[in-house]
């Protein structure tokens, strides 16, 4: 990915102001009319790209989460840098109009905002993937006018003032001699037409508020935080400029039993002590289903079972992670005499028996060996 920050020179944590100055700077210095060799082209491109994504607050936001919107694939089909990039309102903004010299009329189509929505997903649709059904609040093209803005029946007329050059010229004297400007015209706003019957439906913008619906198809092994881009299905830009496009950032809904680390799902089971020396058969519901597990004989408490390639599947790559089954060997509390003394017996069998105090002195057991040990005798 691009290094915006980088490649303005600034920090990542810049403000507005800091980031407009520092593009500012490195936009005279290297501007095609001062410097027209190709090399330096390419790096005032690079730079106006960097200065269009974090002058954008939310495009911003979307390249720290790590989506670049100048990404290649990125915004494919919805006119990267230089197709419905308003390349000419940053000059404007700087140049004050003055910028290439010889500019035509400026379009009113502009590319439409980007949008990002959040979608909640139980962990078996990040991990199998789904499609949804997505209510979203957006701007379409209006139907009234189709996106010119005008009343139906009316189009755009050339602008009396400048005649459809979108910039008017002025020739003042002063100490240099003769200097001719130019500057947007202020009878149509730099578009060369103006617009004298607004649509009534849309006021001139070209579009309208709406809910529309789209089905989207969510890959399996997203996770919370994965973000989705939608190419395209943004909101469409003024004038009919092409829409922006739609990010949808995956929230993922905890899941009672299982804990999930990158594809890998990890659960907790308490079994009893007997149970875990002699050995067992769960019944765990894993996610493809219920499950039987076997606890092999002489399980300790911490031990993991796998079942692997029982995980959620990998984004983008063939396969699954594993589920691992944390054991849990739970020691009674309390006893019932005829436990106890079955217990006691089982610790006499194995030469383990209890600590001093409960047993007649002279008994060689575990506990007793190891007292002896501890005294040096
Ligand atoms: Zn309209
Ligand atoms: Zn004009």
């Amino acid at each position: 990915m691009a290094d915006y920050y980088g490649t303005l020179g600034v920090r990542r944590e810049a403000d507005a102001d800091e980031i407009k100055k520092a593009y500012r700077r490195l936009a005279r210095e290297l501007h095609p009319d001062v410097n027209p060799d190709p090399q330096t082209q390419e790096r005032f491109k690079e730079i106006t790209q960097a200065y269009e994504v974090l002058s954008d607050p939310e495009k911003r936001q979307m390249y720290d989460l790590g989506a670049d919107p100048f990404a290649p694939g990125a915004a494919a089909g919805a006119g990267g840098f230089g197709a419905g990039f308003p390349f000419s309102d940053i000059m404007d903004a700087f140049f004050g109009g003055a910028a290439g010299g010889a500019r035509g009329p400026r379009s009113r189509a502009r590319r439409g905002r980007n949008a990002t929505i959040r979608v909640e997903l139980d962990l078996s649709e990040c991990a199998f993937g789904t499609t949804r059904d997505l209510a979203v609040d957006t701007a379409v093209v209006c139907p009234t006018c189709s996106g010119e803005g005008t009343a139906p029946g009316s189009h755009p007329t050339t602008c009396d003032v400048c005649h459809g050059r979108g910039e008017v010229s002025q020739v003042t004297r002063s100490f240099l001699g003769q200097v001719m400007t130019s500057r947007p015209c202020p009878g149509c706003g730099g578009f060369g037409t103006v617009i004298r019957r607004p649509c009534p439906e849309c006021d001139a913008d070209g579009r309208v508020r709406t809910r529309r619906t789209i089905k989207v198809r969510i890959p399996a092994g997203v996770e919370d935080g994965t973000h989705i881009q939608l190419a395209g299905e943004g909101e469409t830009g003024p004038g009919g400029g092409p829409p922006g496009d739609l990010f949808l950032e995956i929230v993922q809904r905890p899941h009672a039993i299982f804990e999930r680390h990158g594809d890998d799902l990890h659960c907790t089971v308490t079994i009893p002590m007997v149970a875990a020396a002699l050995g067992a058969t769960l019944k765990i519901q894993t996610l493809d289903g219920p499950a039987d597990v076997d606890v092999r004989p002489g399980t300790q408490s911490g031990q993991a079972i796998p079942l692997y390639g029982q995980g959620s599947t990998h984004l983008n790559a063939a396969g699954r992670g594993d589920l691992l089954i944390h054991v849990t060997v739970e020691t009674p509390t309390k006893l019932e005499p005829e436990q106890e003394a079955v217990l006691r017996e089982l610790a006499r069998l194995r030469g383990e028996e209890s600590p001093p105090g409960k047993f007649a002195p002279g008994q060689q057991g575990f506990f007793s060996r190891l007292r002896d040990a501890f005294n040096g005798r």
